[in-house]
């Protein structure tokens, strides 16, 4: 093992043990909390480490980064979670590059994913069956996707609005090759972590209300946290923390 990988130990031993703990604080199970390592900016080799040390969640927030990255990580059995804004031109590049997009925020963009791998599907069974390029989607396969609901107030952060979230979540339900399994959300940037809780509780809350939709299927997933959040966000319910400064160290220049 190179130092670095040495490194890497430390930051996801530590990590796990601040989950662990805020897990403790709020009267739930550490392993409720799924780890995603947001890889975005590092280079393959990196995250192969990262892989080498136990884990199998990464986060990237740019479909191209994704693509590039793909040839030197094709052995790696992990979920990649697409926690960026997607345009709707690269939706179908996205359905091949990723297990679950965690940032759908408009019905536009999730009946393009949808109508993407119904056509995916079309040609695989055209072509007996062969599998795409990851060999994920099959015609039964549907696509993990949660809404991203905008929590910072900040025009340029993307996301849907609060107030659209009920709207969209009825109209994924409808898409028969998604599979809408919770929101994401991103809180403003505060000095004194405690100062976003209010955001993570107003997710939490938004998610409880679409459970209690008639008919709305249960939204089990709240991806919420980051490096220097992670235990608000977990004190808050959630059951995803996306992380990257505090895994891979500063994000390299790309
Ligand atoms: C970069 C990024 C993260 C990770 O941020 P850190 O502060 O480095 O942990 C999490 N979520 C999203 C959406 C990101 O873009």
């Amino acid at each position: 093992m190179s130092p670095k990988s040495g490194e890497l130990t430390e930051n996801v031993l530590r990590v796990r043990e601040r989950i662990e703990q805020a897990a403790i604080r709020a009267g739930r199970r550490p392993e409720e909390i799924t780890l995603i390592a947001v890889s975005k900016t590092h280079s393959p080799r990196r995250i192969q480490e990262m892989y080498e040390v136990g884990i199998r969640h990464f986060g990237e927030n740019r479909v191209q980064e994704r693509e590039s990255k793909l040839a030197h990580l094709a052995g790696l059995d992990a979920k990649w979670h697409m926690i960026g804004h997607v345009q709707k031109n690269k939706a179908a590049r996205a359905v091949r590059l990723f297990d679950s997009i965690d940032s759908v925020d408009s019905i536009a963009l999730a009946e393009r994913l949808d109508r993407t791998i119904a056509d995916l599907a079309a040609r695989n069974q055209e072509r007996g069956n062969v599998s795409n390029e990851i060999g994920e989607i099959a015609s039964s396969n549907r696509l993990r996707v949660l809404i991203e609901v905008k929590l910072d107030p900040e025009p340029a952060k993307s996301g849907a609005a609060p107030q659209e979230v009920p709207r969209l979540a009825e109209a994924f339900q409808r898409l028969p090759n998604l599979d809408l399994r919770g929101l994401m959300g991103v809180p403003p940037y505060f000095g004194d972590p405690e100062e976003t809780r209010p955001y993570f509780r107003q997710l939490r809350e938004l998610r409880n209300a679409l459970g209690a939709q008639a008919a709305a299927q249960t939204l089990p997933i709240l991806s919420m946290g980051m490096s220097h959040d992670l235990e608000i966000a977990i004190e808050e319910g959630a059951t995803e923390v996306r992380i990257g400064t505090a895994l891979f160290g500063e994000r390299e220049g790309m």
